[in-house]
C-alpha cells in the first residue's frame, strides 16, 4: 500500500526469454549450470581474437556478451570461417555450452562459452564509423548521425532500458489508483500564450494552420468536466523554444489530472507515484519530501527550483553592512551572502577567478566581497579597510559561519543578488562535488505569485499557466492587486530540477473570464481561443488539479546523468535537428501548391 492506493505486483520480474527459430537462448543467460546443453544463439559480433590454434568470438545481443570458440584442428573449415568474421556481422550460431578453461568474473556469462559446431552468417557489416563499446571513439555529431549503431552500446541499452522500466512503474502506480489512460489530440489549434508553438498547415482547409500541443492541458481539463475524474498520459508536447543546451523541441510529459481533488490530495498522490518509481527502478525509499513557498525558496537558495543535497543557504546581511565609508553596500538595496565551509584556505588566485565569474554578463554581479573565517578564528576579507574585525564577525554569525570557512557576498537589487548568489551557490557546489547523483532532496515549491510584471511588454503574465486557480483571493483583489495573488500551484522539485508541475485550476467561467482579462485578453479573443472552455464551464465543471511531470528529465535523474538526450532514442541535436533522417527539411514545389503557401524569398 502507498498513499492508501494498493499496487499492483511488480511487472518488472525476469521472464526468461522464449525462443523463437533464430535462437534457443539469448547472449546473457547462459551459465555453469547450462554445461553440456546443445544451444543456438544469434547476434552481433563483438570482437574477434585469433590466437592460431583457437579463435574466440564475442558475440553480443541486448542481454548480453557469450564467448564462442573455434578449433582449428577440431573444426578447421569453421574456423576459418570464423577468422574472416568482422565487427558487427549478424550471426546465428550453433554449439555445445563448455566450461571455460580462464573465466572471466567480470562478465555474467564468464564462465562458459560455446564450442561452435554450425555458423550461419545472417548478414554482413561494414566496419562502423566508431566503436561500439561502452566507451565510443565517436564524437557527438557522427553518434547522432548513426544513432542506430550508437544505440547499440551498452550505455544506451542501459538507458531506455530504464526508461521502459519508468514508464511501466509509474503506469502501475496510476492504473491502481485508478487513474485511466486516454489519449488527446495532436493537431490542435494555435494560441499565443505561452511558448511559440508548432504550426501545422492544413491542405484541405487553404490558409489555416492546426499547432501541435505544448501541453494537452485544455483537454485534460475538459476530460475532468466530461466525468473522468483520474486521467493520464505518457505523451509527446511540443515546444518551439530557442533551444537552450539540454532542451528538445519535442519531449514527453507524465500528464495527469484529478476532479473532487484539492492541492493536499494531488500531492499526496504524486509524492506516491514519484516514492513507486523510485522504489521499483532503483531500490530507494525517497526520504521526506520538503516544503518551501516560492518566497521562501527565492531568499534561502536564490531559486524556485532548490538543490537541497547541500547547504551553503543565502542569508541577508543588508543592515550588519551599512557603513558610509564603503557606499557599495550603502546604497545597495540589499547585501547578501553564502557561506562555504572548509575553503578558508582558497587562494587569491581561484577568489579572483569566482569574482571574474560572477561578473560575467550571464550572472550580472559588479563585484564580490569574501570574508576569511580561519581556523584560528580569526577573520580577514577584500574589504579590511571599511569593516572592523568585530564587524565581520557580526557577519560571520548571521551565517552560522564556522572556523575554517569562507564568506562571499554580492549587493543589489534583492531580487537579483538572490539569483546570483543561488547560480554561484550551485556552481561552487559542482566544483566541490556536493551533488552526487545518487543521493535525491525531493521537495514541493508551493504559494507562487499568480502573476509576474512583464516590465517590457507592460503587462501581466502568468507566472505558471491561465488554468491556475489563484489562492484564496476574490475578484476584487484580482483586479486592484494581481501582483500580491498567490496560486494555488505546486512544483515538485528534485536535485535542483523541476521535474513536475502543476495546480488546482479555475473551474468557474467568471474568474477563469476575469483572469483573461489580466492577461490582456479582450473578451472576444478570449472567445476565439478558449470559447471551448469557457462553455464547458457552464455546464457542471467539477473542482479539478492536475500535474505533469518533465519524463525524459525524471528518466535523466534516475540513470544519473545531466543530459536528457541519453534517455531519448532519437534525439535532436541543440539546433534542434535530427542529424540521422536530416531534418527539418524542404519540400517539393507540389507540396508547398498543395498546402497553399509560398516558400519565403
Ligand atoms: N500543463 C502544465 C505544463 O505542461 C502542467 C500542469 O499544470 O498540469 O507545464
Amino acid at each position: 500500500m502507498i498513499n492508501g492506493f494498493d499496487i499492483a505486483p511488480p511487472l518488472l520480474t525476469f521472464v526468461p526469454y522464449s525462443p523463437t527459430m533464430y535462437r534457443t537462448h539469448t547472449c546473457g543467460e547462459l551459465r555453469l549450470a547450462h554445461v553440456g546443453t546443445e544451444v543456438t544463439l544469434s547476434g552481433w559480433v563483438q570482437r574477434n581474437r585469433d590466437l592460431g590454434g583457437m579463435t574466440f568470438v564475442d558475440l553480443r545481443d541486448r542481454y548480453g556478451i557469450t564467448q564462442l570458440s573455434f578449433n582449428l584442428e577440431a573444426r578447421p573449415e569453421l574456423t576459418e570461417q570464423a577468422r574472416k568474421l568482422g565487427r558487427e556481422f549478424v550471426l546465428q550460431v550453433s554449439g555445445t555450452v563448455t566450461e571455460r578453461e580462464s573465466k572471466n568474473p567480470g562478465m555474467p556469462t564468464g564462465d562458459i562459452e560455446i564450442r561452435v559446431t554450425q555458423l550461419h552468417i545472417l548478414n554482413a557489416s561494414e566496419t562502423p564509423p566508431f566503436t561500439i563499446e561502452e566507451q565510443s571513439d565517436g564524437g557527438d555529431e557522427l553518434r547522432m548521425k548513426y544513432r542506430y549503431l550508437d544505440l547499440r552500446r551498452p550505455s544506451l541499452q542501459r538507458q531506455l532500458m530504464l526508461r521502459h522500466n519508468t514508464a511501466q512503474a509509474v503506469r502501475e502506480y496510476l492504473n491502481s489508483a485508478r487513474f485511466m489512460e486516454i489519449e488527446t489530440p495532436f493537431l490542435i489549434r494555435s494560441t499565443p500564450e505561452g511558448a511559440r508553438d508548432f504550426v501545422v498547415p492544413s491542405r484541405m482547409q487553404a490558409g489555416q494552420f492546426y499547432a501541435l500541443p505544448q501541453s494537452p492541458q485544455t483537454f485534460k481539463q475538459l476530460l475532468m468536466v466530461s466525468g473522468y475524474d483520474r486521467y493520464y498520459q505518457i505523451v509527446r508536447c511540443f515546444r518551439d523554444e530557442d533551444l537552450r543546451s539540454d532542451r528538445q523541441p519535442e519531449f514527453t510529459q507524465i500528464d495527469c489530472e484529478m476532479a473532487f481533488v484539492d492541492r493536499e490530495d494531488v500531492i499526496a498522490t504524486f509524492e506516491g507515484l514519484l516514492r513507486h518509481v523510485f522504489k521499483q527502478v532503483k531500490g530507494i525509499e525517497l526520504p521526506e519530501f520538503l516544503r518551501l513557498s516560492y518566497d521562501e525558496a527565492m531568499e534561502r537558495y536564490g531559486s524556485d527550483k532548490p538543490d537541497l543535497r547541500f547547504g551553503m543557504e543565502i542569508h541577508d546581511l543588508t543592515p550588519l553592512t551599512r557603513n558610509e565609508a564603503f557606499p557599495v553596500f550603502e546604497q545597495a538595496e540589499s547585501v547578501q551572502a553564502i557561506c562555504i565551509p572548509g575553503a578558508a584556505e582558497w587562494s587569491r588566485k581561484q577568489l579572483d577567478t569566482w569574482t571574474d565569474w560572477v561578473k560575467r554578463p550571464q550572472i550580472g554581479a559588479q563585484g564580490m566581497v569574501w570574508v576569511k573565517y580561519a581556523a584560528d578564528g580569526t577573520l580577514k576579507s577584500s574589504v579590511d579597510k571599511f569593516y572592523s574585525e568585530s564587524e565581520l564577525q557580526r557577519w560571520s554569525s548571521a551565517l552560522s559561519a564556522q572556523p575554517n570557512s569562507l564568506i562571499l557576498v554580492l549587493s543589489g537589487s534583492t531580487t537579483k543578488v538572490q539569483k546570483q548568489l543561488g547560480t554561484l551557490r550551485l556552481a561552487i557546489a559542482d566544483e566541490l562535488g556536493l551533488r552526487p547523483n545518487d543521493t535525491f532532496c525531493p521537495l514541493w515549491v508551493l504559494d507562487f505569485p499568480m502573476f509576474e510584471f512583464d516590465e517590457e511588454q507592460g503587462r501581466w503574465f502568468a507566472m505558471h499557466h491561465p488554468f491556475t486557480s489563484p489562492y484564496g483571493a476574490d475578484y476584487e483583489e484580482l483586479r486592484e492587486n494581481p501582483g500580491a495573488v498567490r496560486a494555488n500551484a505546486y512544483d515538485l522539485v528534485l536535485n535542483g530540477s523541476e521535474i513536475a508541475g502543476g495546480s488546482i485550476r479555475i473551474h468557474n467561467r467568471e474568474i477563469q473570464q476575469t483572469v483573461f482579462a489580466l492577461l490582456g485578453l479582450s473578451a472576444e479573443e478570449a472567445e476565439q481561443q478558449f470559447g471551448f472552455l469557457l462553455n464547458a464551464f457552464r455546464y457542471g465543471a467539477p473542482p479539478h488539479g492536475g500535474i505533469a511531470f518533465g519524463f525524459d528529465r525524471l528518466c535523466s535523474i534516475l540513470a544519473g546523468l545531466d543530459s536528457i538526450r541519453d534517455v531519448i532514442a532519437f534525439p535532436k541535436n541543440n539546433a534542434g535537428r535530427d542529424l540521422m533522417i536530416d531534418a527539418p527539411a524542404e519540400i517539393d514545389a507540389q507540396q508547398w501548391k498543395e498546402l497553399n503557401l509560398k516558400p519565403a524569398k
